[in-house]
């Protein structure tokens, strides 16, 4: 079943207001298995409502309004909408009583014009509203459905939630299930080659999408019963392992961060920092993830050369022989840090951010990541270019805690130079 979302409010089009609710619906659509062929807004404007009401209507299965449902004037969503699928409005004592009881909670008389907010469709269904005065609708032309949801976010994810899900969930036959497997390592079009042909399957679908520093892999397969999508994705997903092996590093919304904390955890090992153009965003990361005080020793933050010699003890001719960005000094510098904290696993992160600071032979973007344990010694060179700081800073840290990963599993370290302790 196709699905439309329509927005109703001028304060939309001025730009005022970002319309969170289309992506928090388009979202939760998907999720339901309804493909959204539309997204609109729309200003609070009876005649251009009720002209893409009858094209929404027309073109898509489900249209799902948000906003004007309110007791002003200009909140006409309801009214239009009802038209343009024939069922007349109707006075609802029930909300009246319940739209007043609201407003004495807080010790308030209604105004009058709350009153509107009572009329509740004669053939459609009502949906209630916890969180505020103004009830949702449902309106019905044979087929075709129109669900209305007030503007509010906090009044309409409930809403949506608790009305509109088990709803939407009887029109659809089937039970959807998605599996989700992140990547790190491998682009989104050298990925695309490599897995393209797991891509062009209707059921289970599988699609890639672009996150800073990673891809998300999503598998959705359709079916009678949950246990059979939920078969029919593990299929797909080992499918997907057997390609992709170590890259994917975890599932569903585990992080990297948290994947790195939990095997640091699992396999009983520490981890210490030592940062200079990612200022300390490497800890800031891991020590986000609650449990990290097991795993993690300390971080330095060393932008200054004199702090890199007096903490972490690398040597003032490796600083002026090779430059504080070059694969010596970072090797340096994670070899200070295991020296200091005494940790399993050291990193150590030197680059240029930018935007200014680059050079020809060290142009902005260049980072230079070594990780170190007992016996040997990592060194990766990372080249971003046109990017900005924070990307590249972003990315130096993904790719850290990658390589943190890789040690502390025995994994294979891709293009690295590696050396003894
Ligand atoms: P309304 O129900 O149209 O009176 O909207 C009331 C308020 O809800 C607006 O002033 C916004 O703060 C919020 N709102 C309305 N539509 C949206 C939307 N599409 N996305 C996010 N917030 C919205
Ligand atoms: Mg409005």
């Amino acid at each position: 079943m196709n699905a439309e979302i329509i927005a109703v409010g001028t304060e939309l089009l001025l730009g005022d207001i970002l319309n969170t609710n289309a992506q928090y619906l388009s979202q939760k659509l998907a999720e339901l298995g309804f493909t959204v062929h539309f997204q609109s807004v729309v200003g609070d404007n009876p005649q251009r409502l009720e002209q893409l009401a009858t094209q929404a209507k027309q073109r898509s299965d489900i249209v799902i309004y948000s906003g004007g449902l309110g007791p002003t004037a200009d909140d006409l969503t309801k009214e239009t909408v009802a038209k343009v699928y024939g069922d007349p409005l109707q006075f609802d004592q029930q909300q009246f009583e319940r739209i007043r009881g609201f407003f004495h909670a807080c010790s308030r008389n209604m105004p009058e014009n709350n009153r509107k907010q009572a009329m509740v469709p004669a053939f459609g269904e009502t949906l209630d509203n916890a969180n505020g005065t103004a009830p949702g609708a449902l309106f019905r032309d044979g087929e075709k459905i129109a669900i209305l949801l007030p503007g509010p976010p906090k009044e309409m994810i409930p809403m949506f939630e608790q009305q509109a899900i088990p709803r939407l969930q009887k029109l659809q036959k089937a039970v959807l299930v998605s599996r989700v497997l992140r990547v790190y390592g491998v682009g989104e079009s050298a990925l695309e080659d490599m897995v393209g042909h797991l891509l062009e399957g209707e059921n289970p679908t599988a699609a890639l999408y672009a996150k800073p520093a990673e891809v998300i892999i999503r598998i959705t397969a359709k079916a009678a019963t949950s246990q059979q999508a939920e078969e029919m994705c593990g299929k797909t997903a080992q499918q997907f392992y057997d390609i992709l092996g170590d890259c994917i590093y975890a599932e569903a919304d585990q992080t990297l961060q948290q994947t790195v904390v939990q095997v640091l955890a699992e396999k009983g090992l520490k981890v210490s920092t030592a940062e200079s153009c990612t200022g300390g965003l490497l800890s800031q990361r891991i020590t986000a993830v609650p449990g990290s005080s097991q795993v993690f020793e300390c971080g330095v933050c060393s932008y200054a050369n004199t702090i890199k010699e007096k903490l972490l003890g690398v040597p003032a001719d490796v600083l002026e022989q090779y430059g504080a960005v070059s694969p010596q000094t970072a090797i340096a510098m994670a070899r200070g840090s295991k020296a200091l904290s005494g940790a399993d696993i050291a990193v150590g992160i030197t680059g240029i951010a930018g935007p200014d600071g680059g050079t020809p032979e060290k142009p902005v973007g260049l980072v230079y990541i070594s990780v170190a344990n007992g016996e040997t010694i990592w060194v990766y060179k990372l080249l971003l270019a046109h990017r900005n700081r924070e990307t590249v800073r972003f990315a130096a840290s993904q790719k850290a805690l990658d390589m943190v990963r890789r040690v502390a599993l025995g994994l294979e370290m891709k293009d690295c130079q590696c050396f003894e302790m």
